[in-house]
């Protein structure tokens, strides 16, 4: 049976360009109604013209889909609100909520101005924190919701100058670690996407070898998936790029285990840091490290 959207209705931020058009084509194609959010401007956040929202909710519309534009910016509170405020406003409910808005401000941080770290941070970080806010309380009262915020390999992995974004991109990420326990209970589902495409936010970026393989519709796929009702993960990462998806995970190394009963030098820490250093055993890491109640066990300090 082909995945759906009817009766549903979903925003999408930064969606007049890039991967949030491409979201925001495939999700209305399906059936969903689609708030368009885009006030236009330029990549690292400056100017705006409507025109660029009102673009994708005509194509839209002339596929035969519904679509209402919004040219709010994700990076106030008020004007974030405003945007949940427009799939109120419209069609009485939210279901899905894809966080995609974002800007650069590249520069090594030794040249990078503080109002310059602010306002990306302000755009990816606090502009996913005030559209989850606002929806929160709509999801909650539904008992329903589907989040997707929008994450980085900038920030998992890093990338010279890009402080400001590879930190804001991981805070998102920490929002959704902790908001899959806080919505767990109202079926309200949070995942990360972690895309690499050619869009003009990277088209100076990456090898114009992959740019024809790297289309930004091929991360959408993945989005839609994280939005509809049959998807059941919540609080993971999902990377996607030239149609290749995959699961991004932390691990843990098997490490060493001194009894916390005695002192624990320096020269120990030195003297076993390959071990502890040692990903050959790595597992998962799920916030106890490895099996440390077990080892502590072993050892008779707990029970
Ligand atoms: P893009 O520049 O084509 O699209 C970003 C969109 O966000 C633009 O339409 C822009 O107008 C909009 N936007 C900017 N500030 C906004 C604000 N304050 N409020 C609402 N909308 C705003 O870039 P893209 O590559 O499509 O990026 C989309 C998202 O994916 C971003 O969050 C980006 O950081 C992330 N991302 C992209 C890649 C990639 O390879 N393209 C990699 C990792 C992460």
């Amino acid at each position: 049976m082909d995945i759906r959207f009817d009766g549903r209705v979903a925003i999408v931020t930064g969606a007049g360009t890039g991967l949030g058009r491409q979201h925001a084509l495939l999700l209305a194609s399906r059936g969903a109604k689609v708030v368009v959010n885009d006030p236009g401007g330029s990549v690292d956040g400056t100017g705006g013209a409507a025109t660029v929202a009102d673009k994708v909710v005509a194509e839209i519309k002339a596929a035969g889909g519904e679509a209402v534009a919004s040219y709010a910016s994700v990076a106030e509170a008020a004007s974030a609100q405003s945007i949940i405020d427009t799939a109120i406003n419209t069609w009485g409910r939210l279901d899905a909520l894809v966080c995609n808005a974002g800007i650069l401000r590249d520069k090594a941080f030794n040249n990078m101005t503080l109002e310059d770290y602010e306002f990306v941070n302000q755009v990816h970080h606090f502009g996913t924190v005030y559209c989850v806010k606002a929806a929160w309380p709509i999801m909650r009262k539904q008992t329903f919701g589907r989040i997707v915020v929008t994450t980085s390999g900038s920030g998992t992995v890093g990338n010279f100058g890009q402080a400001n974004y590879g930190a804001a991109k991981m805070a998102v990420n920490g929002l959704i670690n902790v908001l899959r326990f806080e919505g767990a209970k109202y079926n309200i589902r949070l995942n990360a996407i972690s895309p690499s495409a050619y869009t003009r936010m990277t088209e100076s970026l990456l090898p114009p070898d992959m740019a024809p393989w790297m289309k930004p519709e091929l991360v959408s796929p993945m989005v839609a998936w994280l939005c509809h009702e049959d998807c059941d993960q919540t609080g993971e990462i999902f990377a996607a790029t030239a149609a290749g998806y995959a699961r991004v995970q932390y691990f843990v190394s098997e490490g060493v285990q001194f009894d916390p009963a005695k002192p624990v030098s320096i020269e120990m820490i030195r003297d076993n840091l390959d071990r502890i250093r040692d990903l050959s055993q790595a597992k998962p890491y799920f916030g106890m490290m490895g099996n440390v109640v077990e080892k502590l066990r072993e050892m008779g300090r707990v029970k």
